[in-house]
Order: structure tokens, then sequence, then C-alpha cells
């Protein structure tokens, strides 16, 4: 194996025709492209490449193989564990693939390895149409959808892998394959949410869905009123119109505009909605939940669809520190509401959440096996965040996190989805796959026998 210091020389010589960057330790800028959006991360990779073309993945494939050094691939940098870099690593940055190509009148778009949800979520509104993507606009497109993607619209419309018509890839050996219904079937669907496991994808086609305005916004009560709130949320939810999504929090009121001076800081519980229906529709949806308790706010309006996924980015941006737990939630007992409640109770930094986002609907009309995304029979993706500006406070978020996840975890399904995952090990990630991961190993090994992409939640080849 080539030294850090060497790879950066090799990689000079041996990769003379690479389009994009090739950024190194001691290069201006060398400390941005290593950066992520959880400052908690802090990896040394010996190259980033920062590739141009799927020529430049190939060749930076091909580089990483042939002096043996550890490869990872960034999409959007938005991973909760940094699995977009690495130390010592080739580091894949897809940053500068980022094309996106609507297609109208078949309804599909085109989008390239390094585009972000916010930019595909611009391109796709300009012609009224949406695809399944996330709550929050900015995370990347790649590890997101690789993943299985859990939004707004997945009641209605399922997750994104469900939208996902075709992918094109770099695998393991620098080939380029296309993976679809038709075309490598068997890749196909171990990508739709077994992670960069399988290759580099340097472009997803999805299906688009007629979606442009919504009535979105949150309602948030006091957090004295959490456990008559998340009872009630229990029942509504998954008895709601599909054109109706609303995720449930933990937090406190942001202390900026549009908020209400007056709740700036008040610690609150809360729902997030995003009506797919008429202003009159989704106020008739979520008056049975306005009735319960006495709601601080109930900030819901037309807005349109990239609005509300955007709605959060301003407040977290890129640079803070965050820790991550997760669970997948098939039913909440009252014994699970109190220990939220408790633990809601002591979100310890204005940032830090506990969210539950839908994710029964249309994404229960999708079979157990049909993709490797195995939690289909469940309610919920539980996702708790201790996150903090300040690295003095990273102790404490993540004594948080650990905490109020210890708590609940065996009110869980047992797995959690995979792109809520920090580094918990095999036994996590196998307990997401369930039945699935057995045919993923299998896959892994005829596409990737080496293990070739590991910086990921690792699926192992099946020997
Ligand atoms: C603020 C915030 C909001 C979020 N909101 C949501 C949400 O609403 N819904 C949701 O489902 N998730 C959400 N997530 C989680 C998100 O899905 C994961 O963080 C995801 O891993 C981000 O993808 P990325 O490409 O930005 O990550 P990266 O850190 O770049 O990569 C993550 C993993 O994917 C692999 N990868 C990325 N791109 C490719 C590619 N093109 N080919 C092969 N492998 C690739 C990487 O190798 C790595 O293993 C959110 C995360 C954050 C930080």
């Amino acid at each position: 194996m080539a030294t850090t210091a060497s790879l950066a020389d090799l990689a000079e010589r041996e990769l003379a025709a690479f389009a994009g960057e090739l950024i190194a330790p001691g290069d201006a800028g060398y400390d941005d492209a290593r950066k992520v959006h959880n400052a908690m991360i802090d990896r040394r990779p010996a190259l980033i490449a920062r590739s141009a073309s799927p020529d430049d993945v190939a060749a930076a494939v091909g580089f990483a193989a042939r002096h043996d050094a550890l490869l990872a691939v960034r999409g959007g940098g938005h991973n909760g564990g940094g699995l977009g870099i690495a130390d010592d690593a080739v580091v894949i940055d897809l940053g500068l693939m980022r094309g996106i190509t609507v297609d109208a009148d078949a309804r599909t778009v085109r989008v390239e390895g390094g585009a972000t949800w916010r930019e595909v979520d611009a391109a796709t509104h300009q012609a009224g149409l949406a695809t399944p993507s996330v709550f929050f606009g900015k995370s990347g497109v790649g590890g997101l959808t690789l993943g299985g993607g859990i939004g707004y619209l997945a009641r209605k419309h399922g997750l994104t892998i469900d939208n996902l018509l075709e992918a094109e890839l770099v695998l393991a050996d620098g080939s380029r394959a296309r993976a679809s219904a038709r075309e490598n079937p068997d890749l196909f669907w171990a990508i739709r949410g077994g992670g960069g496991n399988f290759g580099v994808v340097t472009a997803f086609t999805f299906r688009l869905h007629p979606v442009s305005i919504v009535n979105a916004g949150p309602t948030f009560w006091p957090i004295e009123h959490a456990g008559e709130v998340l009872r009630a949320y229990r029942e509504f939810m998954p008895a709601a119109d599909r054109d109706a999504n609303g995720f449930f929090l933990f937090g406190f009121v942001p202390p900026a505009p549009p908020f209400p001076e007056a709740l700036h800081g008040r610690q609150v519980c809360g729902i997030v909605w995003c009506h797919l229906g008429s202003e009159e529709e989704a106020a008739q949806a979520m008056a049975p939940m306005l009735a319960v308790g006495t709601p601080l706010m109930h900030g819901v309006g037309a807005v349109p669809f990239p609005g509300i996924q955007g709605a959060f980015d301003g407040l977290y941006p890129a640079g803070l520190q965050w820790y991550w737990r997760a669970d997948f939630v098939r039913e909440l007992s009252d014994a699970a509401v109190d220990a939220h409640v408790e633990w809601g109770g002591k979100t310890p930094t204005g940032h830090s959440t506990m969210h539950l986002y839908p994710i029964d609907g249309a994404v229960a009309d999708v079979a157990q096996d049909d993709t490797p995304f195995s939690y289909r029979d469940v309610k919920w993706a539980e996702v708790i965040v201790g996150v903090d500006p300040d690295p003095a406070n990273a102790g404490v978020i993540t004594d948080w996190t650990k905490a109020y996840w210890d708590a609940t975890h065996q009110y869980s399904a047992g797995g959690a989805y995979v792109n809520f995952m920090m580094d918990e090990g095999q036994e996590r990630v196998r307990a997401t796959y369930q039945g699935n991961y057995d045919r993923l190993a299998r896959i892994k090994a005829a596409y990737d026998p080496k293990n070739t992409f590991r910086v990921n939640q690792n699926i192992r080849p099946a020997s």
C-alpha cells in the first residue's frame, strides 16, 4: 500500500487525464474539501478526487484499487456518521457532477450523483412536478436515495427508491453499468436501500408526480401537553388520508422569524405538516389534531413544495456538531409514549430534537422483499439527534442522544433506517435489512467481491 504522501504524487502522474480536481494534504482548499456537514467528523483523506465525469470516477476507482487504498465516495456529504469521507482514503467527491434534466412530458428527472435535493426540487418544481425525497432539502441525492429516502411525499407516493427508474454506475472493477427493472435487475434491487455498497452511482432517473403548491407548516404545543398530543398523534396519523403527512417533534421554537417573538426559545412538541390537497381539505384533515390540548401556534399555509422542504435549512447550516441514533417504530405503546415524554422533556440544546417520520401509506404498498428496505410494515422512522454549534457541548448532546435511545429502543421494531445510523456495527446493519441481508451479501459478492466499497453501512460479500 502506498503512503499518504506518495499517493498524492502517484495521482499526479497516473491521473494526468483526470478532468476534475485532485486535492491532497497541503493543497490550498484541502481543509475545505474534507469538511462534511457534521462538524463532529474530522477526517484526513490521502486524496480527494473531485470527479467531473464517469470517466474520472472510473479512473479514481482504478487508482485506489492499484494502490490498495481505502476508497470512500462522497455525494452530498450529509451522512451523520461521515460515511462520505475517511482517514487516509482516496475520496471520490461527486460535487462537480450535479446536472439535472427534467423531462416534463415523460414525467422523469435525470440527476447526477453529486446533486442535492434542494437543487432537484427547485428544477422539478418549475414543471409543477416532484419526486419523493426529503423532509430537509439540503441532503445529497446519492446517499439518501441509496439508503431509501423518507420525505413528505412518502405516504402518497412511496420512498425515493420506489420512484427510482434507473441508475448509471461505475462498478468496483471500473466498468460502467446501468441498473433498472430490465438491465441488471439484481443490481437494481440491491441499490434500492443497500446503500453505496455496489458501485458509484453517477446518475439516477426518477419518476415525477404532479406536486406544486402544498399546505404546510408547523403546529406547536406546550411541552407539558406532549403525552396527550403524542397519544392522539399515534392514532391520527396512520388513519389519515394519504394526502396528509406530518412528522412529530420535540424541540424548541427557533429564535427567529417567522416564529412569534413571544414563543422564541420555548420548549415544545409539534407536528410539521405537508398536505397535498386544497386549503379546505388540509384544514379538515388537520382539525382533529388541533382539537388536542391548546396549540401555541398553528402556522400552516399554502407554500410552493420546495418552500416547506427548505424551511429548516437555515436553522441547520453546515458545521454544527451532530450525534445520531435511530429506530423503526411499529406502534407507540403507553409505556413508549411515557419514555418519549420523559426524554423529549430533557432535550439539551436548541437544535437537538426527536422526530417521528411517518412511513406508512404507499410505503407499505411495496412488499418487504421487493427492495432491501425491509421495514415496510412499520409506522414511523424515529430519529434522535443531539445538535449544537459549540464543540464544547459534544459530550452533552451525545450523552442525551444515547440515553434517549437506550430508554426507547426496547419499544422499537428492531432495526433502524440506515441513513440515520452512525457507525453502530454489523449487528445493527443486519437488524436493519432483516431477511434481505443474505441476498444483499450474495449480490455484493457478485459485484464487489473484494469489498472495495466499504465506507458505508457495510454489506459483507457472501463467501
Ligand atoms: C440536515 C439533514 C437532513 C436530513 N433529512 C433527511 C430526510 O428528510 N429524509 C431522509 O431520508 N434522510 C435525511 N437525512 C439523512 C440522509 O439521507 C443521509 O445523511 C444521507 O446519507 C445523505 O446522503 P449524502 O449523499 O449527502 O451523504 P454522503 O455523506 O455524501 O454519503 C453517504 C453514504 O452514501 C454513499 N454515497 C453517496 N452518494 C453516492 C453515490 N452517488 N454513489 C454511491 N454511493 C454514494 C457514500 O459513500 C456514503 O456511504 C438528512 C440528513 C441531514 C444531515
